[in-house]
């Protein structure tokens, strides 16, 4: 008989995922990483020897399964986040997961899904979309002002975006990745006042980084239930390997999360390590500083360099004014400094790393400048 017709699997596909694409930063092996805001320095041999001693108390038991609430952990991020906030908030609303990409998707998984809205202000961190379409939510590419000039968020103009939409889940980033700019607590309010049944997320993994003066979403959670304030170990933490982010809410919203988390989600190992971590806190954020300084360099180098540097509260910088940011992206990684081309025309996005990588970077874009390429 007739050999059966093989279906391809991307017809397989769910139709609301066919033709998307995945979330892809290239993973190259060069001297010079700067391209996914991970943090230069490698964790310090004090809290090495801490984590390696941490694993070793768990190890024998991982026949068992982990404490499925992570109740230690979970205490231990509400004592970090009252010491760098001043903010307090009780173990029951935090909530944690395999990087913040997880508790983002939870948060979605929970309050999106088919038939259900979220709305991001473009360009903004860009797993937003990727995590609310993975599970059906439709999504709006908001806008952040209406002229175009800078990246700040417009708070009437989000208010009446909000009003238009409807959405079921807002998204904030702040600071924004990719432009940098924190976004003000006043915008949050307007959006939050403006979404009588949905929630609100801040997205704030580079809040370490911020200027001073700028204050967290956290402080706004008293009386708001709706709002989801989500930060990461991954960047001021140096511990992105780790996979470990979080969450602060009420605790009947993280209550709702434990609908969509798989069981035991957080090993035996990852809450070890980062309670390990935790327990170092200090030692683990010594060099934010060191960070920001370079953060600062590379905005008024690259100004001297006839570039366009976005202000940033971040440990990166969207520099704009390149002719050609996909060439130049390229030259850079011809000469071994990989840096990130998010597809804004003539802007590149450039992690801040050490001193040496900060100099390297420079003097490749310099060359690259006088060479005209
Ligand atoms: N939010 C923002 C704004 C980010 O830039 C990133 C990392 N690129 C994340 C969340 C996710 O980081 P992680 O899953 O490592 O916590």
């Amino acid at each position: 008989g007739d050999t059966p017709v093989r279906a391809r699997l991307s017809e397989l596909l769910r139709p609301d995922l066919q033709g998307q694409t995945a979330y892809g930063a290239p993973q190259l092996p060069v001297a010079v990483a700067l391209n996914t805001n991970e943090s230069s320095y490698s964790v310090p041999e004090e809290v090495v020897a801490a984590i390696i001693a941490r694993v070793a108390q768990v190890a024998p038991d991982l026949n068992r399964y982990p404490d499925r609430e992570f109740v230690d952990l979970r205490t231990a991020l509400a004592a970090y986040l009252q010491i760098a906030t001043g903010v307090e908030l009780s173990p029951a609303q935090l909530w944690a997961g395999n990087g913040s990409n997880e508790v983002l998707s939870h948060i979605v998984a929970a309050f999106g899904g088919p038939g259900r809205v979220a709305l991001g202000f473009t360009p903004a961190y860009s797993m937003h979309p990727i995590i609310s379409r993975g599970v059906g939510t439709g999504w709006v590419d908001g806008l952040r002002n209406a002229t175009g000039a800078g990246y700040d968020v417009d708070a009437e103009l989000a208010v009446q975006q909000v009003g238009q939409h409807e959405p079921d889940i807002v998204f904030l980033c702040s600071p924004n990745n990719p432009t940098g700019t924190a976004v003000g607590l006043d915008v949050v309010e307007a959006v939050y006042d403006a979404l009588p049944r949905g929630i609100v997320v801040v997205d704030e993994a580079y809040a370490e980084f911020a200027r001073p003066g700028t204050r967290s979403a956290l402080t706004l959670l008293p009386g708001r239930e709706r709002l989801v304030v989500t930060r990461t170990m991954s960047k001021a933490f140096a511990f992105a390997g780790v996979r470990l982010g979080y969450l602060a809410a009420d605790p009947e919203l993280t209550e709702l999360l434990r609908l969509v988390r798989l069981p035991y989600h957080l090993s035996s190992v990852t809450q070890a390590v980062a309670e390990a971590a935790l327990e170092h806190a200090g030692t683990m954020l010594a060099m934010v500083e060191a960070i920001k300084a370079m953060r600062d360099e590379l905005s008024t180098a690259t100004a001297q360099l006839g570039l366009k540097p976005v202000p940033s509260d971040a440990n990166f910088v969207l520099v704009g004014g390149f002719a050609d940011a996909a060439g130049a992206w390229q030259v850079l990684l011809d000469r071994g400094v990989l840096v990130r081309d998010v597809g804004i025309p003539h802007h590149l996005r450039i992690t801040a790393g050490t001193p040496e990588e900060t100099q390297t970077v420079l003097r490749v874009l310099s060359q690259s400048i006088e060479d005209g390429s």
